[in-house]
C-alpha cells in the first residue's frame, strides 16, 4: 500500500470517526438528559430508548456506549487508525495478505480479507 493510499483511507476513517463522535454526543446528551428529567413530559419524537438496566449512571452510559452500533464502530475505527500508525493497515489479521482496495473502500476499518471474513462468519453461525 502506498503512502497516498494510506492517507486516503486515514482521511475516510478520520471523517467517519468525527461524524460518529458527534452523533454519540448528541445521543448521549439527549438520551441521558431525557431519562433523568423523565417527569418533565418532554418526550420529543426523537426516539432514544436505552435498555432499562443497571442503576448507576456511569455504568449505564458505558454500557450504552459499547453496546451501541456507533460505539462499536468507533472502537473499530480507532483500531484501524492504530493499525495505520503501526504500518499494519490493509493487512488481513487472519492470513496476512493484503485486503483488496474494493473492500477497504466499502469497509475502511476492515481487518480481515473477504475470505477470512466469510470464514469467521461461518464459524459464528456454528
Ligand atoms: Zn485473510
Amino acid at each position: 500500500m502506498t503512502k497516498e493510499q494510506l492517507n486516503h483511507y486515514k482521511k475516510i476513517i478520520m471523517e467517519k470517526r468525527a461524524a460518529l463522535l458527534q452523533e454519540l454526543d448528541r445521543l448521549k446528551s439527549s438520551g441521558l438528559n431525557t431519562s433523568m428529567k423523565d417527569t418533565s413530559g418532554d418526550h420529543s419524537s426523537y426516539a432514544f430508548h436505552m435498555a432499562d438496566q443497571g442503576t448507576d449512571t456511569m455504568d449505564r452510559e458505558q454500557q450504552y456506549f459499547f453496546a451501541s452500533r456507533e460505539g462499536n464502530l468507533l472502537y473499530h475505527l480507532n483500531l484501524a487508525l492504530e493499525r495505520i500508525e503501526r504500518g499494519e493497515y490493509g493487512m488481513c489479521v487472519g492470513c496476512g495478505k493484503e485486503i483488496s482496495a474494493e473492500r477497504l473502500e466499502a469497509v475502511p476499518h476492515a481487518r480481515l480479507c473477504i475470505e477470512c471474513k466469510s470464514k469467521e462468519e461461518r464459524q459464528k453461525i456454528k
